[in-house]
């Protein structure tokens, strides 16, 4: 049986510890069963950022008319759009080719699951059955998460689509005419932006009492406001039948609390309600490590599940599922498996920002105002509406707009920043300082220098107050403009400073 090293499962966020794997002589094994890059590259953030950008310049031409500009929408040219999205999602081959003739590596194309301790085999994508049982190791599970069907009756008969299979096989050649979106939360904002904004008459149906519900209710509550001129949104409704009338897909929806029933149309539905755990693919089971009750593989602060050398990173343990995220456990769980034991990191989810790509957008990090009440904390909370400042009036917001914007800040009797919220225009650039300022209350002690720690220098130092080491340790809202100021810092070069060599 063949022995690795290292055993990655999942070419998202996977990629980066790998990379250290290979760079450290380790024999390792990668399992992908769809495209190279994971879903942020090939079917999440990337390609449907791609999308959201000219969703946006068709809204704010609109809104230009506020500013005294009328601007017409000539024409929307889904080929070069659907062209620029693909040149992203195709760079998945570019990675594939890398990958293939990377030394040490061996790359699995298929599902991977668990036959024993730390033992496992594929389902081989190319039809030819198993691949030989090989073992690990280390084994990492970054196998991230898949879209969560819900039981709606008639729906494998009438076809859905859902993220994967719309930057998949089911793009469309057009905007749909109609368009149903099941689930009210991040993704469905993000998609019913999109199609809202290329013609497409969309309609949102949600179960809960309002979208977007990990944001503040205001938040949630403007969303809809400013949504509802543009689409339809049904909150409280569950979807429970769908069935083809015509070529026309017709789901029936019951209200939550009255059971009163209505009937929704569209020419596509796309399923976007939540996401599901990967873990039953890898039949953890098999290997002992133990999931919660919903699935998510369960770890420890240093990212290890139960089972000694078996670590997990990403959406696949259920918390945060933002690419960001994603990233930092990576860091971190690279740091925890290959450092010296006394300089492992423990895991911090205090400041996980995200953004919601829709117009308006939002950008989050920290905690709401009823989450630091529930954590005991006694808070001051400070609303501010963009129509308040003179860059904010100018840009056309005034008050009592139904699209005035507004950030909302929540901090503890000592002043200290819990979270922050915003809804309107840049909101993910906006909310990025507070992310930093939440990062910047470390204290500082200088772990010994080790000679079997590769651990980048700029952690190794302790610089004074005003560095740069609270956007260092910050995670950077993916994929937003925030990236070019926060990375800049990757690429420092002394320029009369005198470096020591370490190895
Ligand atoms: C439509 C959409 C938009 C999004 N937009 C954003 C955004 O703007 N910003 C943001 O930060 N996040 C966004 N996300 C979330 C982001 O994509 C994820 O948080 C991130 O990709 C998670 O990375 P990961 O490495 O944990 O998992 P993934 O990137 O999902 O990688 C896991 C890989 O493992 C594979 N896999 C799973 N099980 C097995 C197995 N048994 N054998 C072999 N392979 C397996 C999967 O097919 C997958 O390719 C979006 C997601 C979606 C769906």
């Amino acid at each position: 049986m063949d022995k690795y090293d290292l055993v990655v499962i999942g070419s998202g966020a996977g990629l980066n510890i790998l990379n250290t794997g290979l760079q450290m002589n380790m024999k390792c094994a990668l399992i992908e069963d769809t495209k190279i890059g994971g879903t942020c590259l090939t079917r999440g953030c990337i390609p449907s950022k791609v999308l959201v950008h000219p969703a946006d310049l068709i809204r704010e031409a609109q809104h230009a008319s506020k500013v005294g500009i009328q601007l017409d929408v000539k024409k929307i040219d889904w080929d070069l759009i659907a062209k620029r999205m693909w040149s992203q999602i195709d760079e998945s081959k570019k990675m594939e080719k890398g990958l293939s003739t990377v030394p040490n590596l061996t790359l699995y194309r298929g599902i991977g699951e668990f036959t024993g301790e730390y033992e496992m085999k594929v389902k081989l994508n190319d039809g030819s059955g198993y691949s030989e049982p090989f073992s690990g190791e280390n084994i990492v599970l970054a196998s991230g998460a898949r879209t969560l069907i819900p039981p709606i009756e008639g729906i494998e008969d009438v076809g859905y689509i859902t993220n994967r299979s719309f930057f998949g096989d089911k793009f469309p050649k057009q905007p749909w005419k109609s368009l149903i979106i099941i689930g009210g939360g991040v993704i469905a904002a993000e998609f019913a932006h999109i199609f809202s904004a290329f013609g497409t008459d969309v309609t949102i149906v949600e179960m809960l009492p309002r979208i977007v519900a990990t944001e503040e209710p205001e938040i949630s509550a403007f969303l809809e406001q400013n949504f509802k001129k543009y689409m339809n949104v049904l909150v409280n409704f569950k979807a429970t039948k769908s069935e083809k009338k015509d070529k026309i897909k017709v789901v029936t929806i019951e209200h939550m609390k009255t059971g009163e029933k209505k009937e929704v149309k569209g020419e596509e539905i796309l399923v976007a309600a939540g996401r599901r755990s990967n873990a039953d693919l890898l039949k953890v089971e098999n290997t002992g490590v133990e999931t919660d009750e919903r699935g998510w593989i369960k770890t420890n602060k240093y990212l290890e599940t139960n089972k000694k050398s078996i670590w997990c990173i990403g959406d696949a343990n259920g918390l945060y599922q933002f690419r960001h995220k994603a990233n930092y456990e990576s860091e971190l769980c690279t740091n925890n498996m290959f450092g010296p034991e006394e300089q492992r990191k423990s895991v911090d989810y205090s400041s996980v920002p995200w953004a919601i790509f829709s117009y308006p957008q939002v950008g989050h990090v920290g905690m709401t105002q009823a989450e630091a009440i529930e954590k005991g904390y006694e808070i001051f909370v400070a609303m501010k509406n963009y129509s308040t400042v003179a860059k904010g009036f100018a840009m056309g917001f005034e008050q009592g707009d139904e699209d005035d914007g507004f950030v909302k800040l929540i901090v503890d009797k000592s002043y200290k920043i819990l979270g922050a919220h915003v809804v309107g225009p840049n909101a993910a650039v906006l909310v990025q300082p507070f992310v930093y300022l939440m990062n910047s209350g470390y204290s500082c002690v200088l772990p010994e220098y080790s000679e079997a720690a590769d651990i980048p220098k700029i952690d190794r130092s302790c610089p004074e107050g005003g560095s740069f080491m609270p956007i260092y340790n910050s995670m950077v809202i993916h994929p937003s403009l925030n990236e070019v100021t926060g990375w800049a810092i990757g690429s420092l070069r002394p320029v009369n400073i005198k470096m020591e060599h370490h190895h």
